[in-house]
């Protein structure tokens, strides 16, 4: 294969005028319609009075009913053929592989994935990391044992496709990839951002700079990444950060260029619909934060029509210095579903993240738990200090958290310091927020 060059993977999609996306996006989604209402019983039945000829507008593609995550389970759930069931778009015979969600919120989601598929999700991973500054030069490092989980493996297969030489960095532990980095003079990295920040933890324990190791960019995965969280990593490792946000059904549908300054979504492959919070039934104006609806527009084994992903992001516009048309997204504010009320007040889990992250550098890890006190909503927030320290020092860093998560949230938490190594370390998904009520 010839080395690409030049500044878009692939010019021609990359500038597209925005009435070009849209025309390609309808009449994909057409053909897409037809198809999984033709191929998937659970379609058939659920849009079995919507004609796909008749989707001439986005306009019309609202009059269509959401799909989420609950739908697709029910649809798998003791049907034939296993585990797919009526959601799988192909003969059993060709699906190559399938990937599944990592089940924290319920039983997991089954998603075949056809050769041609998942080449599809490779190729838009090919956009999101050439976006992300990686070249046919780099040695990508993937710190992780990736098992039945979707990102690390379209990030490795799309890593090789771009030229990269990647290197599988699984069954070692920290301090072994740390050495595995120092050996094969990696220079990107791909992982989640807890991970990011554990491994600078600990190459520091081993004497070594973390921003001493070579890595110039580095894509994050799994998690959101506030800006403040960005920052940390960027300073630590002296590499450029890069976020994108997707998921196991539908791929990673927006993701940062080198401007890191918001998402582009991933168009024309991607339909999206930023939606308003309460009803889900009208695009917000940009600035204005909404859902994702998400229709990926070229998978056949896995058709997914209007998938609800439950993620809350801020709507942006098009245009961009990077020359690239598709729309943005300004950033990515947590799941719709850890949007929670507290005491009658919305909370959003990222927000103690951002807080965290920029001002207390002295805590290395946290928890947050909401439980119920008699009829009241108890909001807590365990924290663990990076090194030890003495008792009034902590009490101090305490006290100065819960009067800034104050004026950040308008909750009252209480603080509960907890000793070192006490709160767990997350590799792949963190799970940070407990609601027990
Ligand atoms: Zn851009």
């Amino acid at each position: 294969m010839a080395a690409r060059v030049g500044k878009y993977w692939n010019p021609y999609v990359e500038t597209l005028s925005r009435k070009e996306i849209r025309a390609i996006q309808l009449k994909r989604f057409r053909d897409l319609l037809a198809y999984a209402k033709s191929r998937c019983a659970f379609y058939g039945e659920k849009y079995q009075s919507i004609e796909p000829a008749d989707i001439k507008s986005i306009e019309d593609v609202r009059r269509l009913p959401l799909v989420d995550k609950e739908d697709l389970r029910k649809a798998q759930d003791g049907k034939d053929p296993f585990p797919f069931g009526d959601i799988l778009g192909v003969p059993p015979e060709d699906v190559t592989t399938f990937r599944q969600t990592s089940g924290t919120t319920g039983k997991p989601v089954y998603v075949p994935e056809s050769w041609e598929s998942w080449q599809w999700r490779v190729e838009v991973w090919c956009h999101i990391l050439w976006m992300a500054g990686f070249r046919p030069t780099d040695r990508v490092f993937i710190p992780f044992g990736y098992n039945v989980y979707v990102a690390f493996w379209e990030g490795h297969f799309a890593a090789e496709k771009l030229g990269c030489m990647v290197v599988p960095g699984g069954a070692l532990d920290t301090k072994g990839r740390i050495n595995k980095i120092i050996e094969v003079k990696a220079t990107g990295l791909l992982n989640t951002p807890t991970y990011g920040l554990h491994m600078a933890e600990e190459a520091e324990k081993m004497g070594i700079k973390p921003s001493a190791l070579g890595i110039k960019r580095m894509e994050c995965a799994g998690e959101p990444l506030p800006p403040a969280t960005r920052n940390k990593l960027e300073e630590a490792w002296g590499a450029e950060v890069y976020d994108h946000i997707g998921g196991t059904e539908p791929c990673a549908w927006a993701a940062m260029c080198g401007e890191r300054s918001g998402l582009h979504i991933m168009e024309p492959f991607f339909l999206v619909e930023i939606l308003d919070l309460e009803t889900a039934s009208r695009e917000v104006a940009p600035g204005e934060l909404g859902v994702a609806v998400v229709t990926p527009l070229g998978r056949r084994s896995f058709p997914l029509v209007r998938f609800n992903t439950k993620d809350v992001v801020r709507k942006g516009t098009d245009g961009c210095a990077c020359g690239r048309t598709s729309m943005k997204i300004e950033e990515v504010s947590g799941r719709a579903d850890h949007l929670t009320k507290v005491r009658g007040v919305l909370f959003t889990p990222v927000s103690v993240e951002e807080l965290v992250r920029a001002e207390f550098p002295e805590i290395v890890e946290y928890e947050i738990v909401v439980q119920k006190e008699g009829i009241m909503d108890e909001i807590s927030l365990r924290v663990e200090p990076k090194v030890e320290m003495a008792a009034s020092a902590l009490k101090d860093v305490a006290h100065r958290l819960g009067e800034r998560l104050k004026i950040k949230t308008n909750l009252r938490f209480k603080i509960q310091p907890v000793s070192l190594g006490e709160l767990p370390r997350y590799t792949l998904k963190s799970k940070r927020f407990k609601d027990l009520r």
